[in-house]
């Protein structure tokens, strides 16, 4: 068992920068944002920390954060019940067992040859527009499916089918303009599943059926005399269903918070049983990791793990400037430097700083397939000779490439709990020592 008395890592800080990995652009002299960046302290805790790169799955597999979170929170991807899920529980918007969550939003279509195509994915909608389109197809029933549209902010809502349905379908957002929408489908192995093919016509009904709303809707009339596109249509994406997992306490043997931000993290969080505190949001990346890491440090003594996210470079990436990237970087690294001397001084404190996901500054896709930098810093880890945190030096250093679930078992190692695997304590394998097991009593 862990000696709490001995210098060793006993607990983790992970630091994630969401969507950090990049690819090289001609304007940064072709380096990666993070390589171009000015980062003093970050390069510091890899010259002094172990380094690798991480893929949450395969490599050149683009992934979306909700993906490779549950996959860094040590849970297997066939027990990802969906991000309309995640989206859902962050609303308190409550989900029986057979319930579907998709997410869903507003959009403007065109009809050419009685095909919709996505004009304008993100339309601008006043609170007063929002409101009264959001009333205006709030509720629907087919195939004994009842729908429900809650709104979730901005042109974003949640679609909630009830009784019997499946997730089991196809999205029907092209995420791409000028291209016709999906028609929602059983996914292959599903075509004759009853709740699948009900919930797919089920779903197709009702989005007829907004799009009849919408264009009859009076504020329609006054969008088009302002010459403003048509609110006439819902899109939806990335269906989900609640699905029994292990709370990450039982599954990891180890106490978690998130600090993070916005509707998705909550509802990962509370759906992996991660304690969850809403981190700071400002136009200042600087700011908003120092004010996140400080929460941390008020509530260290209570947890064995922390994830401290930003989405500053996803956000940063999403603008396809990579300049701008960089600098967000900086500020990020300058956030490091200020606000992570006491976790870096602690030795029972070991500190990941990774990413989920690539997410690329330039060209046409939203998220990309290369793996990530991490550095392992803490008591013991093995020092390389990587100098400088970013994707390429990464590279050489002594983690080598971590993919999938090594990520949470390199953690529990580093953190002195790995348990020698074919020992059962529990009905489940955990992969920690524990002392959460049933004792055997006497008869
Ligand atoms: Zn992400």
């Amino acid at each position: 068992m862990t000696d709490f008395n001995s210098p060793s890592p006993n607990r983790c800080l992970l630091i994630l920068l969401d969507g950090l990995g990049d690819r090289s652009y001609e304007e940064l002299n072709f380096q990666t944002p993070l390589q171009a960046a000015h980062t003093p302290n970050l390069d510091q805790l890899a010259k002094t920390g172990a380094n690798g790169l991480f893929h949450a799955t395969f490599l050149g597999e683009a992934l979306p954060s909700e993906n490779a979170h549950f996959v860094m929170f040590g849970y297997d991807l066939s027990d990802f019940p969906g991000r309309g899920v995640f989206e859902a529980l962050g609303e308190n918007v409550q989900l029986a067992a057979d319930d579907t969550a998709l997410l869903s939003h507003f959009v403007s279509l065109d009809i050419a040859e009685d095909t919709f195509i996505l004009k304008d994915g993100k339309p601008e909608l006043t609170a007063n527009e929002i409101a009264s389109f959001s009333g205006a197809i709030a509720e629907y029933t087919a195939q004994k499916i009842q729908i429900e549209f809650i709104p979730t902010g901005g042109i974003r809502g949640i679609l909630k089918l009830q009784h019997q349905t499946s997730p089991a379908i196809t999205d029907t957002d092209p995420f791409f303009e000028e291209q016709p929408l999906i028609e929602p489908l059983p996914l292959e192995g599903y075509e004759s599943h009853q709740p699948t093919v009900a919930t797919a016509a089920a779903l197709k009904e009702y989005l007829v059926w907004c799009h009849q709303q919408l264009i009859n809707h009076p504020l329609n009339d006054v969008r088009r005399r302002q010459n403003r596109s048509l609110i006439n249509g819902l899109v939806t994406q990335r269906a989900g269903q609640l699905k029994p997992i292990l709370p990450f306490g039982q599954k990891n043997g180890i106490r978690g918070l998130s600090i993070s931000s916005g509707p998705m993290y909550r509802g990962l969080a509370s759906y992996v049983g991660l304690d969850f505190l809403e981190g700071h949001n400002s136009d200042n990346p600087e700011i908003d990791l120092k004010q996140r890491l400080a929460m941390a440090e008020t509530v260290w003594n209570e947890y064995d793990f922390i994830h401290i996210h930003s989405k500053w470079p996803d956000k940063a990436a999403h603008t396809k400037k990579p300049g701008f990237k960089k600098q967000v970087i900086e500020a990020l690294d300058k956030a490091v430097g200020s606000s992570l001397v006491p976790f870096v001084q602690d030795p029972n404190t070991l500190i990941v700083i990774t990413a989920d996901h690539s997410t690329p500054s330039g060209g046409p896709l939203v998220h990309s397939g290369e793996p990530v930098p991490v550095i392992f810093h803490g008591t013991g880890m093995r020092r390389d000779q990587v100098s400088s945190y970013d994707e390429i030096n990464a590279a050489s250093g002594s983690l080598g490439l971590m993919r999938g679930k090594e990520f949470m078992l390199t953690l529990l190692n580093a953190i002195n709990r790995a348990k020698l695997r074919g020992i059962m304590q529990t009905p489940h394998d955990c992969p920690v020592w524990t002392t959460d097991y049933q004792p055997f009593r006497r008869p």
